[in-house]
């Protein structure tokens, strides 16, 4: 059977991600291998919905002479990070497109610090816009920006591979370096650097405290109304198994800036530590829903066992 390849497209608003995915999809049909998607249909993306929150994602798939790649694009910042969170299968690995002409931008370092946490296993970097800059320098020291960014998000271990190019220019089929050759190269990357996602056999062992990445369920999405603080004692849901838990820590997770925060409102992206009543059969990554009242009012992932 053929091995099939998650990847999510991360980056700031408008440096090129759909751009850069439909530049792929036309590339893969020109060879035959993709049904090809425009760039006005990926990114009119479709809502999906889990337990009730709703966000925009796009699935393009492709093929290589080796595998098969499902490849999100969300429209927003927003829906990026509600998929990293709640999304139904975990990515292999994340495509981070960064502008040239922009360099590491706020999304760029909430969603890259976002998918660490999440544990994706890898980091495939597109330099888009590479069209708009002459100077080789520049193109260095945005370099040296995303790789210490990767670095400090928790990929110490190796250089993750850039490929620089312009999207766009790929999309109107140029062939040059920056054209369809950066698209050939970034191919053969995923093909050659992303290992074979090894089927997830997680060990479930009991545990009573955790850390996670969270989004708290607006109103609309059946949510609460009000916002919560430190000490708050709802019911967490793993798998099949309810058990009420203290909220013993709360910080920001919507921004650059994780610091403790006080309150949590509805919509909001949260990191929390929890305290259950009892040990619960969990491992870092799984999902898991808080209730209230027999309703779910937010969506979390285990970024951390802490006992
Ligand atoms: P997204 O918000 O990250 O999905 O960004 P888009 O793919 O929608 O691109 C945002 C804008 O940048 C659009 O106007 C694109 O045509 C433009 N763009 C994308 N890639 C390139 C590129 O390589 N060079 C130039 N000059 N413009 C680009
Ligand atoms: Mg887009």
């Amino acid at each position: 059977m053929v091995t099939q390849v998650n990847l999510v497209t991360l980056g700031h608003v408008d440096h090129g991600k759909t751009t850069l995915v439909a530049a792929i999809s036309g590339y893969a049909a020109r060879h035959g291998r993709a049904k090809a998607k425009r760039y006005d249909e990926i990114d009119a993306a479709p809502i999906e919905k889990t337990s009730g929150i709703a966000f925009h994602v796009a699935h393009v798939l492709y093929e290589t002479k080796v595998r098969h790649y499902d490849q999100v694009d969300c429209p927003g910042h927003v829906d990026n990070v509600k998929y990293l969170i709640t999304g139904s299968a975990p990515a292999d690995a994340a495509i981070l497109v960064v502008s040239a002409t922009d360099g590491l931008m706020p999304h760029t370092r909430i969603e890259t610090m976002l998918a660490s946490q999440v544990k994706i296993p890898n980091f495939i970097v597109y330099l888009n816009k590479c069209d708009q800059v002459e100077d080789e320098e520049m193109l260095m020291q945005v370099e040296e920006e995303i790789q210490s960014l990767l670095v400090k998000s928790g990929y110490p271990d190796h250089t993750s591979p850039i490929v620089r190019g312009s999207a766009l220019k790929a999309l109107n089929g140029e062939d040059s370096e920056f054209g369809i050759q950066s698209i050939q190269k970034m191919m053969d990357i995923l093909d050659s650097d992303v290992p074979d996602p090894v089927p997830y056999h997680a060990v479930d062992s009991p545990h009573q405290r955790f850390k996670a990445a969270m989004y708290l369920q607006k109103k609309e999405e059946g949510g609460r109304t009000t916002p919560f603080t430190q000490g708050y004692k709802p019911q967490f849901f793993f798998k099949t198994t309810g058990i009420t838990g203290a909220i013993q820590r709360l910080y920001n997770g919507g921004d650059i800036d994780r610091g403790p925060i006080e309150t949590a409102m509805p919509g909001d992206f949260v990191n929390v530590e929890v305290a259950l009543l009892n040990k619960v059969a969990m491992s870092v990554g799984i999902k898991f829903a808080m209730q209230e009242g027999g309703r779910s009012i937010g969506t979390g992932v285990i970024t951390e066992i802490i006992e």
